[in-house]
């Protein structure tokens, strides 16, 4: 096909030589030549009317026709715009029944645009978050829900967590927030669920066990007083009840440490973090730790501590106590003896500081490594038995690390032994001002050596 352009140029070069021609009959070729000139001007400015009227108002207007190139012109320009139509048709589907999917979803969906301002909302979203729809379409979600914890977890822009929020809309809802990105210019996807069942149930869970715990406490100090009496006045005639007297008091001795780290545990699910930070005099606390650890290895292992003097850290010294005490005496009571137990307390690379147990105990296979925090988890039930243990010292640790920020890591190789390593960021560690806590009373210390070794 010949392109317009070039049937354009022959259109002028006819056109030219007409004009020249009829000039010529008159007498005057170049009059002819700009009459013709005016003409063809004329018409191309009819033609550039037309488009700019089509332009200014395309969505209401037939596409203009004319001939030559501008004929072709518009024909493409109407063949565009049928397909710019059928294409916003499509998307415009599309978004109808992404709508109607969201609109049936119990969960909040909010879809955010590279600068975290609302796309797309749907029915629970206004119910649940309180967006409303037209009216916050375009507005950053930021400046609609200011609760300080959902803005910074929008700011952080790392989503592998979820958010737990009480619902801004409704009082006595909470949510669980999470954020899906959708592609790499930042398009994300917010959604928020209803969890105020599954608290409420963890609620009546804690309050059941903190119950229970409570209960049990009085009767088993009672049973425990009188089963201590009892063997002590164990005279010759009553001999033959010091075997079932003894396992009556080794077992009721283990009731009660259950009974006290479920309260422990319990009381550190319920009560609210410790925002007044005190500065935590460690090298004071290891060395406390260290003598128990001492007492309880009756010289059966070497112990051996790297202290950094200056280090101390912002916390509650009872619940820290309380922790890197379960990580130490399981070092002893597990290790065999002529074993060995390193304590060390040090900066890391990273400006955090970190408390580490390590010891040459029988190790942990690594399918219970991701397991060892679990309540009542235990590599081998018998061999925890006999050393006193209740299952629950880890999940404790785990529970004050993060009313501290804190995490453990566990390196553990069978045979070869374990390393316990419990890491606090920069904002935990302080240097030596003001030292609190150096002196703990016994009573508030948790896991007594002594009340352990039953076996
Ligand atoms: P327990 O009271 O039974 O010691 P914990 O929660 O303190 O419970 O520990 C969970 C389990 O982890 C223990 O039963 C034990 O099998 C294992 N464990 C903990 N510390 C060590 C260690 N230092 N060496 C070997 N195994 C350990």
């Amino acid at each position: 096909m010949t392109s317009p352009w070039y049937s354009e140029i022959w259109r002028i070069a006819l056109l030219l030589a007409a004009g020249w021609l009829l000039g010529h009959f008159v007498g005057s070729p170049s009059w002819g030549l700009v009459a013709v000139l005016l003409a063809y001007i004329l018409w191309q400015l009819l033609n550039l009317k037309k488009l700019y009227a089509w332009l200014a108002d395309a969505r209401n207007s037939e596409t203009p026709s004319s001939g030559g190139a501008w004929g072709t012109v518009f024909y493409r320009l109407q063949r565009l715009d049928a397909k710019h139509q059928e294409e916003r048709r499509a998307s415009q589907d599309l978004l109808e029944r992404y709508k109607l999917a969201t609109r049936a979803l119990p969960e909040a969906t909010v879809t955010l645009g590279a600068g975290g301002e609302i796309e797309l909302i749907n029915d629970a979203a206004g119910r649940l978050l309180g967006l409303k729809d037209p009216e916050d379409l375009g507005r950053p979600i930021t400046n609609l829900i200011r609760i300080p914890d959902f803005v910074e977890f929008m700011g952080k822009r790392d989503y592998r967590e979820t958010l737990d929020l009480p619902s801004p809309a409704v009082d006595g809802i909470a949510l669980s927030v999470r954020v899906v990105e959708l592609n790499e210019i930042g398009k994300r996807l917010l959604l928020a669920r209803d969890i105020s069942r599954v608290r409420k149930l963890e609620q009546v869970r804690r309050d059941f066990i903190a119950n229970v715990s409570h209960e049990m406490k009085s009767p088993l100090t009672v049973i425990k007083g009188y089963a201590e009496s009892l063997l002590d006045d164990c005279s010759e005639h009553t001999v033959k009840w010091r075997k079932p007297l003894t396992q009556i008091n080794q077992q009721t001795v283990r009731l009660c440490d259950i009974v006290e780290d479920l309260l422990q545990l319990s009381n550190l699910e319920t009560s609210p973090d410790n925002k007044a930070l005190a500065p935590v005099d460690m090298p004071a606390l290891v060395s406390s730790l260290l003598e128990e650890a001492i007492e309880l290895s009756k010289g059966r292992h070497q112990l051996d501590s790297d202290v950094d003097k200056e280090l101390f850290l912002l916390g509650s010294f009872n619940e820290l106590y309380s922790a890197f005490s379960n990580i130490v005496f399981n070092a002893v009571r597990y290790t065999p003896t002529g074993g060995r137990v390193e304590v060390r307390w040090y900066r890391d690379t990273a400006g955090g500081a970190r408390f580490e147990v390590s010891d040459t105990g029988p190790g942990i296979a690594a399918e219970h490594l991701p397991r060892l925090t679990e309540r009542f988890y235990r590599v081998n039930q018998a061999r925890s038995r006999e050393l006193g243990g209740t299952g629950l010292g880890l999940a404790i640790v785990k529970h004050v690390l993060l009313r501290h920020d804190a995490r453990l890591e566990v390196e553990s190789r069978l045979d070869e032994g374990s390393a316990f390593r419990c890491i606090f960021p920069t904002a935990r560690v302080c240097g030596k001002t003001s030292p609190r806590g150096s002196a703990v009373p016994r009573s508030d210390r948790h896991g007594q050596p002594g009340d352990r070794e039953l076996a």
